[in-house]
């Protein structure tokens, strides 16, 4: 957990004590990182342990669970396959929650494969149970990353690793599409090679239940408000 902290630190995620990340170790044991604390500086001592109802349960640590911890209870509680979440304001991709945009799909083949459709939640106070309500309510089964309006991401998998890596992706894959504004036009996958791709996807055991409307053109429906933000509007 430290080491991934660093990394989400050293590269940007979050800055001064923003972000939290958790581990569920078994069915009603969760670590979590401390409130107020840089995720650059944690040491394994800082790391509290708590319930599935966010009661802190290592009473000699000094240090208090994270305000956010209800967010990553809520989402162990919807689906047993996520036993690790990071939370994290990852510049490139907060700049598309800012903005409203939805994160666009059917472009990067990479994104497509390891996180897929990009939900965005409606915007709620950080710390309310509101906000894993609003998480949870625009989740799918093989969803992995969740956008946080006006706020951040909230990213989860099996293993811890896996959700930073998560993490990584998606803000490597929101610098490209930022940078892709500047060259003023993007080439959009067709709904056949879209098709093509979640099929790969799938022979991986990673099911991705967009491909049901894929030859129909459904993936990149909600593209409009990126393709908007390009300065030749309307080309593509
Ligand atoms: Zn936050």
């Amino acid at each position: 957990m430290c080491d991934i902290g660093h990394r989400i630190w050293h590269r940007g995620y979050c800055a001064g004590n923003e972000g939290n990340h958790s581990v569920r170790i078994s069915e009603d044991r969760v670590l979590c990182t401390p409130t107020g604390v840089s995720k650059g500086f944690l040491t394994p001592d800082q790391i509290t342990i708590v319930d599935m109802d966010g009661n802190q349960v290592d009473k000699k640590n000094k240090m208090k669970r994270t305000s956010e911890v209800l967010l990553h209870l809520q989402l162990y509680k919807s689906r047993a396959d996520i036993r690790s979440v990071v939370h994290s304001h990852p510049p490139h991709a907060t700049a598309f929650a800012m903005a409203n945009i939805p994160i666009p799909e059917g472009i990067h083949p990479e994104a497509e494969v390891f996180l897929g459709r990009v939900p965005m939640a409606a915007y709620t106070t950080p710390s309310y149970k509101e906000l894993g309500e609003s998480v949870i309510a625009v989740m799918n089964e093989d969803t992995n990353t969740v956008m946080l309006g006006n706020h951040g991401a909230v990213c989860f998998d099996s293993t811890m690793m896996g959700a930073y890596y998560k993490l990584e992706i998606l803000d490597a894959y929101c610098r490209i599409l930022l940078l892709t504004l500047s060259l003023g036009r993007v080439n959009q996958l067709t709904p056949r090679e879209m098709y093509d791709l979640l099929e790969v996807k799938a022979k991986f055991g990673m099911p991705d239940a967009r491909i049901k409307t894929a030859l129909d053109g459904g993936v990149g429906r909600d593209n409009r408000g990126y393709l908007m933000a390009f300065p030749q509007k309307g080309k593509k």
